[in-house]
């Protein structure tokens, strides 16, 4: 590494300001990031109850000599930029050279180090920020950095630290978020002894992943790539029903930083839309590698934050590449692991099961033999019928599994699809109420209906002021010819209020809820030739795999799975 100088009054005029240790997992943070910085394969970070009495992370990097040593421990002393100009190209993780400085002044620290080719290290104690004691230390390769008593002179810190489990736990988290973006290196983590972390090297990112968000990912995870001229994206996510109900599982990396930035979970929510529940977030772990001079890290002092010079750009290509990947639905081919001895088995045969409905009958367009093995038609309608549960869940089955699906969820869909299309068709086809429908709304409903009110109009719904906070509705598109004309609009309005979000998302959801209200409910009994023809419907409008507002329509169990429920599989 370049050799350490003290930063220009310039320069530092330049850097981000602030206070970059709040809490034990800040100083885990920055200590971690110099490691990397230094080259290191192999860093280990030790605890001990209470956090702040002792933090401990040691690497095998380059090290520092003796002189380099002193400075480190400075304000403003750092070797990965000399001047402001560099700021616009930072290509490694620390360049305010604070964070040693930082450390030191508020806690009792040893840092002991040793560079490739002296014969002996060296180490130096602080307490305050005053260098107390040095000399030379017999040390492997590398520096190991003791913090001891953090905070302990400045109480007020302390006071606002949370319980030890809750810091212990930002610990681990921060480890564990390096640990997924260098694979490469070796992480361990010790709580008081105990081996909390402990991940080997691996020569993929989809490995390291697994090893540190849990095995049960393994068959459920999705990788993705996208490279452009300046930028490339990888990801690595997880099925839908894997999602969290907060974004602590959205990992984003950028050019090897953790930051967060709601340009990339603005684009990863876009790549999942139409695929979750509200309110759910997905798993998913992003790296972008972009062009230095693309981004300014130089935004928050923690440099947890990015600025993109061209935020649309990258949200885009991280949205569509996430989409595409998504498009074919591919947990829906998720293999059924099969062990050898049953691969040598001969396959089970499906049994063709009696209709509830005794006697449900296959159109001639679908012969039974075909629909059972699921080689023609659509998605849907290539499925056989075998009965419904509870006038709620059709039960449909192909040669390996059953799938259990939602009708109303299916029905929303449906309607959702055609009422898109009729309002991306440059004239929705309306109909002129013979009276019109005047709805009376409190005054905050009737403020925000005027803010959206073109965008109703869109949707093929028109509507004008009567006077007062009443307002008239003209015409609505046909499908809607017999819908709650009243509670649709009123569910639009509140939408709008819960949700300041604009654009194409809006107007999706906006058709998802006028959808809802058009759509048979659970409990609706559908006769043979209507589920025939909402299965047929369903493959018409693209054969999708969820309601619009994200819920799956269908749940499949594969025969592979009841068998092993009912113990006729090991
Ligand atoms: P910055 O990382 O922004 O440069 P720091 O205060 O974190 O500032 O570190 C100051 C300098 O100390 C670094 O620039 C680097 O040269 C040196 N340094 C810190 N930690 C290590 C380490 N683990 N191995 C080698 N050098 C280190
Ligand atoms: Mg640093």
């Amino acid at each position: 590494m370049a050799r350490i100088r003290i930063l220009s009054r310039e320069t530092i005029e330049h850097i981000a300001a602030g206070e970059v240790i709040e809490r034990p997992a800040s100083v885990v943070k920055e200590l971690i990031e110099n490691s990397i910085d230094a080259g290191a394969d192999e860093i280990s970070v030790e605890i001990e109850s209470p956090i702040v009495s002792y933090i401990r992370v040691a690497d095998n990097g380059c090290g520092m000599d003796n002189e380099d040593l002193r400075l480190s421990v400075s304000s403003h002393t750092t070797s990965k930029i000399q001047s402001s100009k560099d700021l616009a190209s930072i290509f490694t993780l620390g360049f305010r050279g604070e964070a040693l400085s930082s450390i030191v002044s508020v806690s009792k620290t040893r840092i002991s180090t040793r560079t490739e080719g002296s014969g002996t290290g060296s180490f130096i104690y602080t307490e305050a920020g005053d260098i107390i004691e040095t000399g030379p230390a017999a040390q492997p390769k590398g520096t190991i950095i003791e913090v001891r008593d953090l905070f302990f002179n400045t109480p007020a810190r302390k006071k606002f630290l949370k319980t030890e489990a809750t810091e212990q736990r930002k610990i681990v988290d921060m480890v564990s978020t390096y640990a997924l973006c260098y694979p490469k290196i070796r992480f361990s983590l010790k709580v008081k002894g105990r081996d909390v972390l402990n991940l080997a090297p691996s020569e993929n990112h989809l490995e390291r992943v697994i090893s540190v968000l849990g095995h049960t990912l393994r068959h459920r995870l999705y990788p993705a790539h996208a490279e452009r001229p300046s930028i490339s994206i990888k990801a690595i996510m997880a099925s839908p029903d894997m999602a969290r109900a907060t974004k602590s599982h959205m990992y984003t990396f950028v050019n090897g930083r953790h930051v967060k930035d709601s340009v990339l979970t603005g684009a990863i929510m876009e790549g999942f839309r139409g695929l979750l529940v509200k309110k759910r977030y997905p798993l998913i772990v992003l790296f972008v590698d972009i062009d230095p001079s693309e981004i300014d890290v130089n935004v928050h002092p923690t440099k947890t934050q990015v600025r993109f010079r061209n935020a649309s750009a990258v949200f885009g290509i991280i949205a569509s590449t996430i989409k595409k990947r998504l498009a074919d639905f591919p947990w829906d081919r998720a293999e059924v692991v099969v062990t050898p001895r049953e691969a040598s088995r001969p396959a089970t045969k499906v049994q063709e099961p009696r209709s509830l409905y005794g006697q449900y009958k296959q159109p001639k367009t679908r012969p039974s033999q075909a629909s059972l093995i699921g080689t023609t038609g659509g998605f849907y309608s290539s499925k056989k019928v075998i009965g419904v549960l509870h006038s709620t869940y059709i039960l449909l089955q192909d040669k390996d599994a059953l799938y259990i699906l939602d009708q109303h969820a299916s029905h929303e869909r449906i309607n959702y699809e055609r009422l898109k299309s009729t309002i991306s068709s440059s004239s929705p086809q309306s109909q002129m109420l013979l009276e019109p429908r005047l709805i009376e709304l409190k005054p905050d409903e009737y403020a925000v209906l005027k803010r959206i009110m073109s965008r109703i109009s869109m949707s093929g719904i028109e509507l004008e002021p009567f006077g007062g906070t009443t307002v008239a509705v003209r015409a609505v598109p046909r499908m809607l010819a017999s819908a709650d004309i009243e509670s649709i609009i009123l569910d639009i309005i509140n939408l709008a209020m819960k949700d300041s979000a604009e654009g194409e998302g809006y107007l999706d959801d906006m058709i998802a809820t006028i959808a809802c209200h058009r759509s048979i409910t659970a409990g609706d009994k559908l006769d043979e030739a209507e589920i025939v023809a909402l299965l047929k419907d369903l493959d018409e409008v693209g054969s999708p795999r969820a309601c619009p507002h994200g819920r799956p329509l269908y749940k499949k169990i594969y025969i592979s799975e009841i068998e092993k429920w009912l113990a006729r599989r090991p």
